[in-house]
């Protein structure tokens, strides 16, 4: 069957992906009308990213999934008028990025390199690093993104800690839930990965409490989402010493405004929000296969839950 699938989603995206999608749905066999601009009551399945143009899915009566580009869903999630199934974005590409991104910043601070940099003056001073075996790493989030991570960080050699929702069991990782299993995974991380999905659940969860239970010195990756963390508590901490450097690529308010104190901030690095970036070939294989999956009755992946917000 014919089947006609609305783009929606910020315009730029458009001529990225409008090759890679009509590829993708062709390669799965799926006879598609693919464009930006569809009558509403003819729509069988939408593509979409928050953009300025689409936040009420009401008219859209026979479409049976909304299928978002994104992996953070906390745009939409609440959007009452999604009463269709609505998937989020797992995707390869993805997955190698959020690793490359994690394990570069893990590894710049274990190996000192800021150190290095800042004294290439002449002078012969050596400063041994510890084994990566010696330096503990806690990933907050054991989900796709998290759990990833954390065994690649253990392929490197780190002891690694995880911590999620519900109770997991990941191969050559120590795997903890609840507030207990926080605190746990907290007190032990030198190096802290935030991979946490924005929830009212994980909103302000590294607050000053959370950051007092880490080592002195430690150092935070965030590349989940910014509301994770409460500025100032990390801003204070920063500047009595107990946290040593924060790497962040997600903030509360996005771009980062220019007069906020994380861009002078010596023991900050900022990126803007490149940690991974959802690939359009592979991504629209993902998308192509879940509307396989729908049309011939199968169940789709990476399903939302709207209860749990993520
Ligand atoms: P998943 O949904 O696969 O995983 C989320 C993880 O967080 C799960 O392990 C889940 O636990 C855990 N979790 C959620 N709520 C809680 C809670 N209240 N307490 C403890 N653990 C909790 O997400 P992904 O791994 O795919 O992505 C994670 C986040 O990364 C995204 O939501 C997004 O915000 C961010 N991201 C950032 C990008 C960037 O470029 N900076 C790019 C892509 C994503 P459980 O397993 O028990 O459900």
């Amino acid at each position: 069957m014919p089947v006609n699938v609305l783009f929606s989603a910020p315009p730029a995206l458009w001529s990225e992906y409008e090759d890679p999608l009509g590829r993708a749905l062709s390669e799965a066999g799926i006879d598609a009308t693919l464009s930006t601009d569809l009558p509403a009551e003819d729509v069988d399945y939408i593509v979409y990213a928050p953009n300025d143009h689409m936040s009420d899915f009401t008219p859209f009566t026979r479409a049976r999934a909304v299928l978002s580009l994104w992996a953070g869903v906390e745009g939409i999630v609440g959007n009452d008028t999604i009463t269709m199934p609505l998937t989020r974005m797992v995707d390869p590409g993805l997955t190698q990025g959020m690793i490359d991104w994690v394990t570069g910043h893990a590894l710049r601070h274990h190996l000192d390199i800021d150190y290095f940099l800042a004294n290439q003056s002449g002078a012969w001073k050596p400063k041994v690093p510890p084994l990566a075996t010696d330096r503990p790493v806690t990933v907050l989030g054991l989900g796709e993104l998290g759990a990833a991570c954390a065994q690649a960080l253990a392929g490197l050699g780190f002891p690694v800690t995880g911590w999620s929702r519900s109770p997991k069991s990941i191969d050559g990782i120590t795997c903890l839930h609840g507030d207990d299993g926080l605190a746990k995974a907290l007190s032990s991380a030198q190096i802290l990965v935030l991979l946490l999905p924005r929830t009212p659940q994980t909103e302000d969860l590294l607050d000053a409490e959370a950051l007092n239970l880490l080592p002195r010195g430690a150092v935070i990756l965030n590349p989940g989402r910014g509301p994770l963390i409460v500025d100032d508590a990390l801003l204070s901490a920063l500047d009595r010493g107990a946290v040593a450097h924060a790497t962040l690529d997600v903030f509360r308010v996005e771009p980062l405004p220019a007069d906020h104190p994380y861009w002078a901030h010596p023991q900050v690095t900022v990126t803007p929000h490149i940690a991974s970036e959802t690939r359009p070939a592979s991504a629209s294989r993902v998308i192509a296969d879940n509307i396989r999956r729908a049309e011939a009755g199968e169940p789709l992946l990476h399903l939302v839950d709207r209860a749990r917000g993520y």
